[in-house]
């Protein structure tokens, strides 16, 4: 009896342990690149440096940024090049109260909306970007991480138009993550490419996802991250790009939410 069970133990052990070292599309960790608020400098700094190592970004569109509304068909070649358009809402509301919240004005403080208005908007923003690239599949990131109207969360009341959400809190996103509404970040201002790098190791150390939330990239925003250690970054992932797997976050979210009925299964 007691070798029957090592045996199980064996069979069942060995392919997961087999596993475990490239369970990201077949590679050690994955890395998404996430942009956010639709800047100038995206489409100015950040696209061409992804493109010219046929990198993969995902960009959270703030629909009436002007980088957005005013350059409409540049929107429309990135997400035909396989970047990911994806909703940051239609005005970026944020609760204005909290610290460093100067920059938000009465008519966008979220603390002044209903869970049907952000709701709305960003209903309309999804539709908005189904215009530009003719898809349906979206993903969602809080603008400032605010999951609350009136201390409500309103995730529930629109979780129903995405596939997952990113959230704002720093962590490494491990491969069995159940929370596909709430999915980590690391917020990048001011760190050198080696910094940026040193995520990617760990990353890759642990078998994880790292998200990356960008705003500005070489400038154009307070949170901002230098030309120099923003291609020093991509560089490293093109030369890791055997171990390393660089989906845009919808792809990865797909990716997670694939293994559901497996993880359901084995804990059965
Ligand atoms: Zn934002």
């Amino acid at each position: 009896m007691k070798s029957v069970v090592i045996l199980i133990l064996c069979l069942c052990g060995l392919p997961v342990f087999a596993q475990q070292k490239n369970v990201w599309n077949g590679k050690r960790a994955a890395v998404v690149l996430t942009y956010d608020d639709a800047l100038h400098v995206h489409l100015d700094n950040a696209i061409p440096a992804l493109d010219l190592l046929g990198l993969k970004g995902t960009f959270f569109l703030t629909a009436a940024a002007p980088a957005f509304t005013e350059r409409l068909k540049e929107w429309e070649k990135v997400a035909s090049n396989k970047h990911e358009l994806a909703n940051h809402t239609l005005f970026h509301p944020c609760i204005g109260s909290r610290p460093g919240r100067e920059f938000v004005t009465p008519e966008y403080d979220l603390a002044t909306y209903t869970v049907r208005r952000i709701t709305d908007e960003i209903k309309v923003t999804n539709t908005m970007l189904n215009s530009v690239d003719g898809k349906t599949e979206r993903t969602f990131a809080y603008p400032c991480g605010d999951t609350t109207v009136g201390g409500v969360p309103y995730v529930d009341a629109v979780k129903e138009n995405f596939v997952a959400a990113r959230g704002v809190q720093g962590k490494m996103v491990p491969r069995n993550e159940q929370d596909l509404y709430n999915i980590g970040t690391y917020m990048i201002s001011g760190q050198t490419g080696e910094e940026l790098i040193a995520l990617v190791k760990e990353a890759m150390k642990t078998n994880s996802l790292v998200v990356f939330l960008f705003h500005g990239v070489g400038g154009e925003h307070g949170l901002n991250v230098s030309l120099e250690a923003h291609r020093k970054l991509l560089h490293f992932l093109k030369a890791q790009e055997k171990h390393v797997w660089n989906p845009t976050f919808l792809e990865a979210a797909n990716y997670l939410k694939a293994e559901e009925p497996v993880k359901k299964a084995s804990r059965k």
